[in-house]
């Protein structure tokens, strides 16, 4: 059971029905705080069995807006019945939610100041202030790059601060990553933010989930499991969340089986409405991983173009995609790449695809 409280809903009104709960024999209540547009909300939720627990008793108390019996799995991801609103937050002056559009392009991996530089630069010239650079990469093959780690920490968040990116996303492996991240962020004086990814391999590694839950400093983009089912994804992150770190973005990247050939995974933004649904989640997409090439349709789009187009169509609201100035040159996943030419392309792409899925929804179904 959830107890949901009016943002002006004070510290007394929750205290109280904490309180409230906790004379029930075996429940124990946790409270939750989660940033939306405008105000904070608080959520109390009842842990234990609340079968015998009533409604009514919480509705009735001062500050209170409403009391859910949630039925679904995902206590807190779960949007419960379309009665919950969109989580969403702002970290570094960036705000991450349903409704705002946010273009997430970098590297696959961190290669050279020079590379990274240039990506800054062009991500700032179309106004873009959230990147990708993988520091920490683990590969198909052991045998292949992975990653620079904690050595190029200091100046990619250099140059970061200095074209005016504010959050980098960069996947962690192992919890020593995130201790990591935070010294190289204080040492370097916090020149931009980071969202530390959790990858698809690392899906289901419930003790880096529980790590990167624990923290809240740090916000979370969780790829989905390339081998498990999208309602096992959605409880390794409400892993994340139960930890206390409500900051999540979720992103859809594709699924394993030759079936999608010759994408390197079978696109599955088919997903995007089920995760807008079943979760307060904002959604993101990466068309890169997902399709794995830059090859293109007769109409000179790029397939990259095509599947981004049909995640934004369909209401994600972030995009995870690879961009290098020399994609022959990169250490890891060249060639699904897109150059930094196409940058103000995309951009555009994806706007008007946003403008079409709000013109959609106006029409209805
Ligand atoms: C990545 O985004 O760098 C990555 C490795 O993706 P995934 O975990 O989806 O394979
Ligand atoms: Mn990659």
């Amino acid at each position: 059971m959830i107890i949901f409280f009016d943002p002006e809903a004070g510290e007394s009104a929750v205290a109280a029905a904490e309180q409230l709960a906790a004379r029930y024999p075996g429940i124990t209540p946790r409270r939750f705080e989660y940033q939306g547009r405008e105000s904070t909300f608080t959520e109390v939720h009842l842990i234990g069995s609340t079968a015998g627990v009533p409604t009514d008793v919480f509705e009735n108390l001062e500050g209170v807006r409403r009391v859910v019996r949630v039925s679904t799995r995902y206590r807190l991801i779960g949007r419960h019945d379309n009665l919950t609103e969109s989580w969403g937050f702002t970290y570094n002056g960036v705000r991450f939610d349903d409704r705002t559009v946010r273009l997430i392009a970098g590297l696959c991996a961190v290669d050279t100041p020079e590379y990274v530089g240039r990506t800054f630069a062009a991500l700032a010239d179309n106004g873009l202030v959230v990147s990708r650079m993988g520091a920490y990469k683990p590969r198909t093959s052991p045998y292949d790059f992975q990653g620079y780690g904690a050595e190029c920490l200091p100046w990619v968040f250099e140059l970061a601060g200095q074209h005016g990116i504010k959050v980098v996303t960069m996947e962690v492996t192992d919890a020593r990553h995130i201790d990591e991240i935070r010294t190289a962020l204080e040492r370097t004086g916090h020149p931009t933010g980071v969202m530390l990814q959790v990858g698809t391999r690392n899906a289901q590694n419930f003790e880096l989930l529980k790590q990167v839950g624990q923290q809240r400093t740090l916000p979370v983009l969780f790829k989905r499991g390339m081998g498990i089912t999208l309602e096992e994804s959605l409880n390794a992150t409400e892993y994340v969340a139960s930890e206390g770190n409500p900051n999540i973005i979720f992103c859809l990247r594709g699924v394993k089986t030759h079936l999608g050939d010759p994408h390197r995974n079978l696109v599955d933004f088919a997903h995007v409405p089920v995760l807008r649904r079943q979760t307060k989640l904002p959604v993101c997409i990466d068309p890169s991983h997902s399709v794995g090439g830059a090859r293109g349709a007769p109409d000179g789009l790029s397939d990259i173009f095509h599947v981004t187009g049909q995640g934004i169509i369909a209401g994600a609201t972030a995009v995870l995609v690879d961009f290098h100035p020399e994609p022959e040159r990169a250490l890891c996943d060249g060639p699904q790449a897109l150059r930094l030419p196409q940058l103000p392309k995309f951009k555009a792409y994806v706007q008007r695809a946003r403008q079409a899925y709000e013109d959609l929804v106006a029409i209805g179904s």
